[in-house]
């Protein structure tokens, strides 16, 4: 091994990068991470940390609200975005060290810079040629917004997290976790929110019981959700933007943050001097371990587009260190991969959504159940929560967990569990429910709605 720099040289600090190269560390491997621009990489500084926090922020306007059926006496209420942003910054500036204390404690060697690559065993770092006997591809993804006239005037998740004064109104314009969660911040912190999308409905890809109830539930806090729509142009006027939608409707609004994807970090990188197959989208292709077409150079995260989610790219980290250092050769696990939507109400899953199962289950049954949760008794808030799970009625295993409602993720994650261990609708229905809790719903629905085949 002498005869490399390092045995691991990883590009990108950020989720899946810094875990593998820790890792990897432990194993006894010298091992040194570059990092173009922040360490934690997106989840940290511009993803889900800042993200929730922000959704932390909004969801006091309902609590304020709700709190007045229970007897408080609410006074007038506002909020400063300016002291909101600050503070985030701060707790984000605070993970920010934790990570580079992470990386020296565990012997990490960090180059705070961009890194290429030269040939399969070689990076290059400010013109410096490194050695190593591997090298990680963890580069992450970056937002783009589609080019059409005034496209420029746009902003994506990343600015949104830094905007300098809060708008009165913005325009959203994607279906994707991303769009929802931010509808949800923005009319929370009390901005005029328009979510647009292209298709007939949005969250491509979850349940579809989940996708129209949220979608009602936001309608019935005051967003302005949009199917079937799409900005053809944006002008700037004054200080405002007017989108024209669909070549004929004006909307004004003072930004309009497009989240409606994002493309791998793999431009420039090097990888086109190697043997390492690219995908269309500019992910990189790679097995199951993780490995590309050149036997020294590996790829994790959200640049190889398997799924986009921050676990996900730790896990794939915690692999390639195991099989690379630990003679443990590791697959990621993708079973059963719980995700949330931060919106509000949540919306969580885990499984097959009822359409996936109908395709590859012969029969299946579906239990639903829809109701108003107990707080909202005194509240007086109309806001309902749907749960719902999927079943093969051949073995009875569960197939998939499903919930539009308060908390959805801090439930969804334990029935993850349960199916992970192959649970059946039986053992569900043999669980003591935890009373009174919106969660007890999943081990008290003891009727299948009406099978559809
Ligand atoms: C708004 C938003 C909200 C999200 N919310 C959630 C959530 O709630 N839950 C969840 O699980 N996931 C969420 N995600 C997704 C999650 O952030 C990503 O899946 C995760 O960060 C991927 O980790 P990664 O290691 O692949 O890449 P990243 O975390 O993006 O890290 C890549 C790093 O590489 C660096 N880099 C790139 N190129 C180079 C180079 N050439 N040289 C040196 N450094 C380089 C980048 O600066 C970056 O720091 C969210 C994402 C966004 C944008």
């Amino acid at each position: 091994m002498a005869q490399y720099d390092y045995d691991l040289f990883t590009i990108g600090a950020g989720s899946g990068g810094v875990r593998a190269s820790r890792m990897s560390a432990s194993y006894g491997a010298k091992v040194a991470v570059a990092e173009e621009r922040y360490l934690g990489g997106t989840c940290v500084n511009v993803g889900c940390i800042p993200k929730k926090l922000l959704v932390y922020a909004a969801h006091f306007a309902e609590d304020f609200e709700d709190a007045v059926g229970f007897g408080w006496t609410v006074g007038e209420r506002q909020v400063d975005w300016t002291k909101l942003i600050a503070n985030k910054d701060k707790e984000i500036n605070r993970l920010n060290q934790v990570y580079r204390k992470l990386l020296e404690d565990s012997g990490v060697t960090i180059v705070e810079s961009r890194a290429e690559i030269a040939d399969p065993h070689t990076v290059l770092v400010g013109g410096k040629k490194i050695t190593a006997r591997y090298i990680l591809v963890a580069v992450g993804g970056w937002p783009v917004v589609p080019k059409f006239p005034g496209s420029e005037h746009a902003i994506t998740s990343n600015e949104a997290f830094y905007l300098p004064t809060l708008p009165k109104k913005v325009i959203i314009v994607g279906g994707g976790y991303i769009g929802a969660e931010f509808a949800g911040i923005f009319h929370g912190i009390g901005v005029e929110v328009t979510q647009l999308y292209w298709g007939p409905l949005f969250l491509r890809g979850f349940d579809d019981d989940c996708r129209t109830t949220l979608a009602e539930e936001m309608k019935k806090k005051g967003i302005d959700l949009r199917f079937n729509v799409d900005i053809s142009k944006i002008e700037k006027r004054g200080g405002s933007l007017r989108a024209t939608l669909n070549g004929d409707v004006n909307v004004d609004a003072d930004q309009i943050l497009y989240a409606t994807g994002r493309v791998p970090n793999t431009g420039s990188l090097g990888l086109e001097k190697t043997s390492v197959r690219m995908k269309p989208d500019g992910s990189v292709m790679v097995d199951d371990y993780s490995k590309t077409d050149v036997d020294s150079i590996y790829a994790i995260g959200d640049c190889t587009n398997r799924m986009q989610l921050t676990p996900v790219a730790i896990a794939e980290g915690r692999a390639v260190a195991e099989t690379l250092f630990n003679n443990n050769p590791m697959k990621p696990n993708y079973m059963n991969v719980p995700s949330v939507v931060f919106s509000q109400p949540n919306l969580g899953t885990v499984g097959l959504t009822e359409a996936e199962a109908r395709e590859h289950y012969v029969s299946i049954d579906v239990y639903k159940t829809n109701f108003r949760p107990l707080k909202h008794t005194l509240s007086g808030r109309s806001e309902r929560t749907m749960m719902k799970i999927v079943v093969d009625r051949a073995t009875d295993k569960v197939l998939g967990c499903h919930m539009v409602g308060p908390d959805a993720g801090e439930i969804i994650q334990g029935l993850a569990v349960a199916m992970n261990c192959g649970a059946t609708k039986a053992q569900f229905d043999a669980t003591i429910g935890i009373h009174p809790t919106a969660a007890e719903e999943f081990v008290t629905m003891r009727t299948a709605v009406e099978p559809r085949i």
